[in-house]
């Protein structure tokens, strides 16, 4: 990577957008989620984790190149090193990614400074609010300043001064519509970039409980990511929905497996009811799913429950 790149995060009605631009080309443009980026990057770098130095530890998973920071194109390091110290950069940068991500404590501005001199990272960053527009209000059409179209809002610059309000600009309650613009010169600077404004609006990471990958949250309370559902037949739907559609649909077999075990033999409803729940009050992973849905399937319920030891009982 030797341009620049300018990566836009945007959070206009609640929903975090990014966007990643190659500096005057403003066809290569790819979106992407600010929140779930970080934590798919961990997923590209495959870590042995042998040697005393970062960088020797990783290297690229096949599908790396889906990743939008990388344009779809092939990372040849930097160009300003030599191999094998042209990805060294990188992969001390995910190093210590995955030690911020995968740490239970936040991460704070004053160590995403430190980091910023270790890793030499040379991004800049303006950031703007969102505001009403008074010539909007005043009823004009065109701003007879610069013939532009007058919109009702408008994008206006953070300008420092001592009333500065970082807790209710930034602050865990912020509702003020922004726009981060970060210009980039290497990939580094795109991942830290993230990272600045996720840290700067104090945003913590936790694994989702349904695809087990790293997702950024403010509140620890949401357990799933929006990612798609890697569950196979449910690839359209986001975690939450996909778990929901599943338990519904497990629910359902469940309730018509006690009606009929009831029929057969009392015994044999509730040992199945106890088996059933002993399951579904495990987090609702890709496995467990897969385990509830074994354990309502014909063939598994047939063979453990209709058997004649229960017959031979007396209910
Ligand atoms: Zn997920």
């Amino acid at each position: 990577m030797s341009n620049s790149y300018l990566v836009t995060i945007t959070n206009e009605s609640g929903a975090v957008c990014g966007q990643l631009q190659e500096a005057g080309n403003s066809t290569n443009c790819y979106n992407f989620n600010p929140l779930t980026s970080l934590g798919d990057l961990l997923n590209i770098a495959t870590y042995s984790g042998t040697s005393p130095y970062p960088q020797d530890n990783y290297s690229f998973t096949e599908d790396y190149l889906k990743h939008p920071f990388f344009f779809g194109r092939e990372y040849t390091g930097n160009p300003l090193f030599k191999k094998p110290y042209s990805f060294r950069h990188f992969f001390v940068a995910v190093n210590e990614l995955k030690e911020i991500i995968t740490n239970d404590s936040r991460f704070s501005m004053s160590q995403f400074e430190i980091l910023k001199q270790f890793l030499s990272l040379g991004f800049t960053s303006k950031i703007e609010f969102r505001e009403e527009n008074p010539l909007y209000e005043l009823g004009y059409k065109v701003n007879s300043l610069n013939s532009e179209v007058v919109e009702k809002y408008q994008y206006v610059s953070v300008s420092y001064t001592y009333s500065y309000d970082m807790d209710s600009m930034f602050g865990e309650n912020s509702e003020t519509p922004h726009k981060f613009t970060y210009t980039c010169y290497s990939v580094e600077d795109i991942i830290f970039s993230v990272l600045h404004y996720l840290t700067l609006l104090e945003y913590g990471f936790k694994r989702c409980d349904h695809c087990d990958n790293y997702f950024a949250t403010k509140t620890f309370k949401v357990k799933y990511c929006n990612r798609y559902s890697p569950y196979k037949g449910r690839e359209n739907l986001l975690c939450n929905e996909a778990v929901d559609r599943i338990m519904t649909h497990i629910t359902k077999r469940r309730n018509s497996i006690k009606t009929s075990l009831y029929n057969y033999h009392g015994d044999a409803a509730s040992d199945f009811l106890y088996e059933f729940t002993s399951h579904a009050k495990a987090i609702k992973s890709v496995h467990n799913l897969k385990t509830l849905e074994h354990i309502t399937s014909k063939d598994y319920v047939k063979q453990k429950w209709y058997k004649e030891e229960y017959k031979n009982k007396k209910s």
